[in-house]
């Protein structure tokens, strides 16, 4: 039998983000020109990486994306819709889960629910199951400071799932965590993603976690920030970390991406 790649971009034909000519300069006409001219179309159950130097505005293209801050553009869309300010569409998680300490990681993941006024005859059963997607079924009754800070992020991705988000803006989540905890939950997320058919945009400054993770790979430019070069990640799913990191083609990615982004 011939193992068949299985990329959910292939699959996936509506296209999820929409973005041209986008600008975003903070602090008036004199201020700093963060993003200059961004183009940019993501496909639905995409997984995308931004990679680029610190300060090149990866964080602000996530913050346009996510309705989170005003921008100039020809347009950007969400499913067609002009981004006008937060959607339900879309769920974001950032480099530090913010978890209230008081309450337990059921109450935790329930909180955007609860905080919308939005609370669904199910959510017992989407509890369940969201504690069996992120392996926290032992710890529904722990409270923030009972966990590592890798199952906490995990509870953040979960608190942004919870919301059933069409797509998911990921700023570095894992960017605070060790290298080992880091590796085992890109494992997680693409686990989580591959389940919850999420369409993923994700901020990173790891070369390896990109291509382990993505589809396709953004290459950002300098400050101000525009898309240097587009790379897609032709390698099959599902994705075994140990072979996948052996592979000579995934030694080929990381001297291209590196290339790019001038640090080989
Ligand atoms: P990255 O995520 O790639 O590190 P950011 O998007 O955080 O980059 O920042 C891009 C540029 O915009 C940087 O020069 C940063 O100093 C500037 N910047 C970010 N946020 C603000 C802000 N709220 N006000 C003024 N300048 C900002």
């Amino acid at each position: 039998m011939v193992a068949v790649p299985v990329s959910t971009a292939a699959a996936a034909s509506e296209t999820a983000i929409s973005l041209k000519g986008v600008t975003k300069r903070y602090g008036g006409p004199d201020g700093v020109l963060a993003l200059d001219n961004i183009a940019a179309t993501i496909a639905d159950r995409e997984f995308v990486s931004l990679i680029g130097p610190s300060g090149c505005g990866k964080s602000t293209l996530l913050r346009v994306i996510g309705g989170l801050t005003s921008f100039d553009g020809e347009h950007a869309r969400i499913f067609g819709e002009p981004i006008k300010g937060p959607s339900l569409s879309v769920g974001v998680v950032f480099q530090t889960a913010n978890l209230l300490p008081w309450l337990d990681v059921t109450a935790n993941l329930r909180l955007g629910l609860e905080i919308r006024g939005n609370v669904p005859a199910d959510v017992e059963t989407r509890l369940q199951g969201m504690l069996a997607t992120l392996g926290l079924q032992d710890f529904a009754r722990r409270h923030p400071h009972e966990l590592s800070g890798g199952m906490r992020q995990r509870v953040a991705i979960g608190q942004a799932l919870m919301m059933n988000p069409r797509i998911l803006l990921m700023d570095e989540p894992f960017g605070a965590l060790d290298a080992l905890t880091r590796d085992r939950l890109n494992v997680e997320l693409l686990r989580i993603w591959q389940a919850e058919q999420k369409t993923v945009v994700l901020v990173t400054h790891s070369i390896a976690e990109a291509i382990f993770l993505s589809d396709r790979v953004l290459v950002m430019s300098e400050r101000p920030g525009r898309i240097l070069e587009e790379v897609h990640i032709n390698l099959p799913r599902p994705r075994d970390p140990r072979s996948i990191r052996e592979s000579a083609e995934f030694g080929h990615y990381v001297v291209q991406l590196g290339d790019l982004m001038g640090v080989v």
